[in-house]
């Protein structure tokens, strides 16, 4: 079938990064202070894809946020003391709707892979992007969130030179035996697919 050009739309779900400010467009950003500048010399050559869910198994709601931007209370029935005491936060959190919220400028270093290694080199916070999605090692991920994650990925891939699709990997791969992340029910595949789809709406773009 012929495609009608004027049934042609800009991409809503395109994203743009603006490359002084390491934040992306149109998108919710929360400052998180659990974040310091790269080493000298070190640019994002990795993307981390984590799971998370405050409570555990509960989604909706702040905690997420909360907890990356250092406002949890430690009062809070729901959360242990010890996850209230962590100073941690991640680039980017794609909720079950498949929103997102920043906290840390790509530019710099989100503490999100504590102790981890990658192809021999150690602390990945060092040379990655961190990417948080709304989820469990016990249940599938909303396609709205593989969708998001996808374009997401597509524009740091426009803007990150240093990043590749061929390294995009999860927690459970650069801290094997002490965290399982983003867990069996992420979908691999259907992540490569939609960002494959992505990439070419971008080259038509262009
Ligand atoms: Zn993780």
């Amino acid at each position: 079938m012929n495609s009608n050009p004027w049934r042609i739309r800009p991409l809503s779900d395109r994203f743009e990064i603006d490359p002084v400010s390491g934040l992306l467009n149109e998108t919710d950003y929360k400052s998180s202070p659990f974040c310091d500048e790269r080493p000298s010399g070190y640019r994002p050559e990795l993307i981390v894809i984590h799971s998370i869910s405050l409570p555990p198994g509960r989604f909706g709601g702040d905690l997420v946020t909360r907890l990356f931007t250092g406002t949890l209370q430690s009062d809070d029935a729901s959360i242990s003391p010890e996850t209230a005491a962590l100073r941690v936060s991640a680039h980017l959190f794609i909720d079950r709707t498949g929103a997102v919220i920043q906290y840390v400028p790509f530019h710099a270093r989100a503490w999100h892979a504590g102790e981890s290694r990658y192809r021999g080199r150690a602390r990945c916070n060092d040379f990655s992007i961190g990417i948080e999605v709304e989820g469990t090692d016990f249940e599938p991920f909303d396609i709205a969130q593989y969708r998001t994650l996808a374009s997401v990925i597509d524009a740091l891939l426009r803007v990150y030179p240093s990043l590749s699709s061929k390294r995009i990997v999860g927690h459970c791969d650069i801290a094997p035996g002490r965290k399982t992340d983003p867990g069996p029910h992420f979908d691999w595949d259907l992540l490569r697919h939609e960002l494959q789809h992505r990439r070419k709406q971008s080259e038509e773009t262009i």
